[in-house]
Order: C-alpha cells, then sequence, then structure tokens
C-alpha cells in the first residue's frame, strides 16, 4: 500500500463541471462544501469495523500540501466548506497543529466537518487547534454509552471521554454529533439505558444510528458467524437488520433505531424550550416548528416507551 502520499498529484478537480456542482449547493444550502481527503486508513482495531479499503495503516498527506488543495478549492471555486472524508482526521502527532499555524498564513477561514475520536480529540491542544482551523462539525464515533459495551467493541475509548469531549467541543462552539450503535454482542436493556441517558446529558447536533453488523474479516463477524442464516450481506439484507442472535428481536432494533430519533428530538426541542430568550412574536419559522412538534415526539415517546417494553417481552 502506497505510503507516502504526497507523491500522488493533486485530484483532477478541473475533470468535473464544478459549477453545475456548486450552484445546486447554493441553491440548496446557500454555501459551497466539498470533500477533501488528507489521510488514508486507521490504526485502531474496533473489532466489528472492515476497514476494507485501505486496512490498518495510518498515512497521512503533508499538511503544506493539504493546506495548498483547501487554498486553491477556497479561491479558485469559492468553496468555504469541506467534509473531509477520512475516517480519522488529524491522528499523527503535531499535525493538526501544523495545519493550524499554516493555514493561519493564508487568508482564507474555511469551515471544516471531520470524523474523530474522543480520546484522540481529548489530547493536548487538539481541540484549540481545531477550532482555530475552522472546525464547524465533528463526528464522533461514541457507539454506546456503556463502557460495557465498548470494551466489548475493543474501542478503546471510554464513556467519560465521550463526555469531556463533547462538553469541550460544544464549549467552544463546535457542532458535535455522534455515531451509536445498537445490538454488539452481550449489549442488554440496561446498557441501551445508558446510551439514551447520554444522548439526552449531551445534546449532540445530530445522531446517526447502525444496528451491529457482522462484515465479514472482522473480528467481530468470526464471532457470529455461526448464526448467519440466509441473510449474509446487503443485496439480501438492510442496514438496520439484525443478523445474528441478539439480545432482543430484530424487529426491537428496527423499532429502538425511530424511537431513539424521536428520543433526541424531543431532548432537543425540551432544551430549546426551556432556554428561550424571545417572545413567541420574535421567533421565526423554524423556531415555531421546533415548539408545535414538541407534543408530537412526547407522545411518539411515551408510545414508544410501551411498544418497546412488549418487543422485549415477545
Ligand atoms: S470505527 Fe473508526 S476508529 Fe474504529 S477502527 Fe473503524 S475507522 Fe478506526
Amino acid at each position: 500500500m502506497l505510503s507516502n502520499l504526497d507523491v500522488l498529484p493533486m485530484p483532477a478537480w478541473d475533470l468535473i463541471n464544478i459549477y453545475n456542482y456548486r450552484s445546486i449547493w447554493m441553491r440548496q444550502q446557500g454555501y459551497f462544501s466539498l470533500n477533501i481527503a488528507t489521510t488514508r486508513g486507521c490504526p485502531f482495531k474496533c473489532n466489528w469495523c472492515a476497514k476494507p479499503i485501505y486496512g490498518n495503516k495510518y498515512n497521512t498527506r503533508d499538511a503544506v500540501s493539504v493546506v495548498a488543495e483547501l487554498y486553491m478549492l477556497y479561491t479558485e471555486y469559492d468553496a468555504c466548506h469541506f467534509w473531509v472524508c477520512d475516517d480519522i482526521f488529524g491522528l499523527k502527532p503535531g499535525w493538526v497543529t501544523e495545519f493550524n499555524k499554516l493555514l493561519k498564513t493564508t487568508n482564507i477561514r474555511p469551515k471544516l466537518k471531520i470524523q474523530s475520536r474522543a480520546d484522540l480529540l481529548l489530547k493536548e491542544d487538539t481541540i484549540k487547534n481545531l477550532i482555530e482551523s475552522g472546525l464547524d462539525e465533528v463526528w464522533m464515533g461514541a457507539e454506546s454509552g456503556s463502557q460495557k459495551v465498548l470494551d466489548a467493541m475493543d474501542k478503546g475509548t471510554t464513556v467519560q471521554q465521550i463526555y469531556g469531549a463533547t462538553k469541550l467541543l460544544k464549549k467552544h462552539g463546535a457542532k458535535v454529533c455522534l455515531f451509536l450503535q445498537y445490538g454488539y454482542l452481550g449489549e442488554n436493556a440496561s446498557d441501551i439505558a445508558l446510551t439514551l441517558k447520554m444522548v439526552k446529558d449531551l445534546l449532540p447536533h445530530d445522531i446517526g444510528i447502525s444496528i451491529s453488523y457482522p462484515l465479514p474479516g472482522t473480528g467481530f463477524y468470526n464471532k457470529v458467524k455461526e448464526q448467519l442464516k440466509e441473510k449474509q450481506n446487503w443485496t439480501d439484507s438492510d442496514d438496520l437488520a439484525m443478523l445474528y442472535s441478539s439480545t432482543f428481536s430484530p424487529k426491537f432494533y428496527k423499532y429502538l433505531y425511530s424511537y431513539t430519533h424521536n428520543f433526541f428530538h424531543l431532548q432537543k426541542n425540551k432544551y430549546f424550550l426551556l432556554n428561550i430568550t424571545k417572545t413567541i412574536s420574535e421567533l421565526n419559522k423554524n423556531q415555531f416548528k421546533i415548539i408545535l412538534k414538541l407534543p408530537y415526539y412526547w407522545l411518539s415517546q411515551k408510545l414508544g416507551k410501551l411498544k418497546l417494553i412488549i418487543l422485549q417481552i415477545n
């Protein structure tokens, strides 16, 4: 596998009709966002993660070349937002500090959306450097609010780190989004309750939920492969399918997925209502919608809880 990524030329952005793409972004979102990649691979060992493209190695582009690419995209195509599609952004010690320093020598101020881990975010001045470099949104692989489940996954992070990193990032104004996963081996009702508690305590900007999926080649797959029946991959199952015999039924996990989304929206809307400082006449359309949806989320959550209890028994 190529380890020196700097021998590669700059991506051939000129080969695509970027102006058409830009006009769609501007029409839909009011700003233009592009993807860039600064690294390949991930050295961590979460035992359900396939990492099929770049494997366990982690290689980083030089910060100089990344800043040069951002500069070109910002000045030539007016892209002001970048979704960095690395598994893990800025893992190499000192990389984020150098990136921040270099970016400051330019006159561009891009906004960044990245993926990272709680333990890395808490290292030294990482959050400070990321914020100064324009961090707007970070998707953290939190997975679970239960330490028992994180340890079973070989995640290598702690619930305390997830809480610490989220609070610090939010304090600095970054949007924190959490990837969550349900249905891992040994996860029971109290572990699920801890994940819901984490969502309530941390009030992330957004959440992404998956159901544990045994991907061939992973340690998790090896543990459950005897239980896999006719459904073994995405051509004959969907991404919320529970393929092995977990604590609860497949129906339970499908329902837990929508229950958690409702629960999340209820907490966010409640928080908004409790902290509102405006009068009714000062609210805009979106803020009105948040308040109007509260009874719906409240009722859905009550009924959902009941349904989950019934599904647990069946
Ligand atoms: S889940 Fe994320 S941190 Fe864990 S191995 Fe996969 S890419 Fe790396």
